[in-house]
């Protein structure tokens, strides 16, 4: 029997499209211009970039969240008949046009608001934006089920688990193995640590990255991240989520059945495979991510986790027990931390320390709105600030 598919090209806009997910899925769409249609792309402050990107895939309308490159988007792209915003609004402008797939590709907290809008039109959501999950995770599931959108994990170990996760047998699901590579401080003791610096942060062993994720993955704050969002995507208990350092990253995540099966999704390192599986879902596409040559890699090793020289997975894994608004500190501070690292005001093991300061004088409370979110979000961020001023 030869099934038939709809031809009609997918209009897709991409939140973030300057950034190491954006132009991955630039690059896909360009690999098939006929399949997809750009509503929006949205940057920050590479107007350049994004200037071409547009001339490239002619969307409708383009914007920079910061105001003060709308005159230099403008001159860009003089001429064409593209729309053209800037500011916070007009980010949310984008996702809030037509398009039937959106890209959360925005980094941090400011991928929130814009997240949900395309949410609550109902969309199909591509989400590499995990902090959006960290800081808002049921009050944005709430809003998927009751708006009728589509969440597909873009993240690639949340990829993995939904491609191999029955959710027609919640029952026979035993647990969740989030994989981790450990980053580049796997090795390293405290001492060493003490005093890494943001390009040792930065440089990954495996996957190419934006810089906060990549100090993300250096302190493992990252799988700390991982696990609020696994908890908030996947029918499981958070004590049934386990993390397991795998150097090579290759299998991506496993789930574990009640049987004893445990399935596995694996895949070169390269984010082209997870972009493309949701941006074609439910079918598949080709992408150009290098084929997996086991024989060549030879051999995978797994360890334990080290929650001793790597205090961000046990902070994560506290923050999502305790619940109410410690996920949302967590990822506040752990933003500003960041932040401040990487303009050298900090040094590295700094980081968790002040997320874990910031979490411990916080007083905690239930959020029931976006509002409560974002209001938490800014006092977290002022109170971790203050501290990086007074450590100074
Ligand atoms: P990046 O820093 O490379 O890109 C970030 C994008 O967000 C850029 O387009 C930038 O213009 C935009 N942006 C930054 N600040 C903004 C603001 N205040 N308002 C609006 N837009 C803003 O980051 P990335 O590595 O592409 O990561 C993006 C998201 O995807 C993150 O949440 C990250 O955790 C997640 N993710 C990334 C990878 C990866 O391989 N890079 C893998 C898994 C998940
Ligand atoms: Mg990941």
């Amino acid at each position: 029997m030869v099934l038939s598919h709809s031809t009609a090209p997918k209009k897709v806009s991409i939140l973030g499209s300057t950034g190491s997910i954006g132009t991955s899925t630039v690059d896909l769409l360009l690999r098939t211009p006929n399949k997809f249609d750009v509503v929006a792309l949205t940057g920050n402050s590479n107007v350049k970039l994004l200037a071409e990107q547009a001339r490239l895939l002619q969307p409708e309308f383009v914007c920079v969240a910061d105001p003060k490159n709308y005159t230099a988007l403008k001159e860009e792209l003089s001429g064409l008949n593209i729309e053209i915003g800037a500011g916070e609004s007009a980010v949310i402008e984008a996702a809030q046009r037509n398009a039937e797939w959106v890209m959360a590709s925005i980094v941090g907290a400011a991928g929130l608001a814009p997240t949900l809008e395309a949410v609550k039109r109902g969309a199909t959501v591509g989400l590499a934006n995990k902090e959006s999950l960290v800081c808002a995770g049921d009050l944005m599931m709430e809003c998927v089920t009751q708006h009728g959108a589509t969440l597909l994990p873009v993240d690639s170990e949340h990829n993995a688990i939904f491609q191999v996760l029955d959710f027609n047998k919640p029952d026979s699901i035993e647990k969740i193995i989030l994989t981790a590579s450990g980053g580049p401080f796997r090795t390293f003791s405290l001492d060493d640590m003490q005093i890494v610096t943001p390009e040792q942060a930065v440089a990954h062993p495996n996957w190419s990255m934006g810089a906060k994720i990549s100090v993300d993955s250096a302190s493992m704050m990252n799988k700390g991240l991982e696990l609020i969002e696994a908890y908030h995507l996947f029918p499981v208990e958070e004590r049934n989520i386990e993390i397991l350092v795998h150097p090579q990253s290759v299998i991506h995540s496993m789930v574990s059945y009640v049987d004893g099966s445990v399935l596995a999704q694996l895949g070169s390192p390269d984010m082209r495979t997870p972009i493309a599986y949701a941006l074609a879902w439910p079918e598949r596409m080709a992408a150009p991510s290098p084929k997996l040559d086991l024989a060549e890699i030879s051999q995978l090793n797994f360890e334990r986790p080290d929650t001793e020289r790597f205090p961000a997975l046990r902070l994560a894994r506290e923050a999502l027990q305790a619940g109410k608004s410690a996920p949302c500190v967590l990822n506040a501070a752990n933003e500003e931390a960041v932040s401040a690292f990487l303009k050298r005001q900090i040094g590295f093991l700094d980081i968790p320390a002040l997320v874990e300061e910031t979490l411990s004088q916080f007083d905690h409370q239930s959020m029931s709105s976006i509002d409560d979110v974002l209001t938490v979000d800014r006092k977290a961020r002022r109170m971790a600030l203050h501290a990086i001023e007074k450590n100074r």
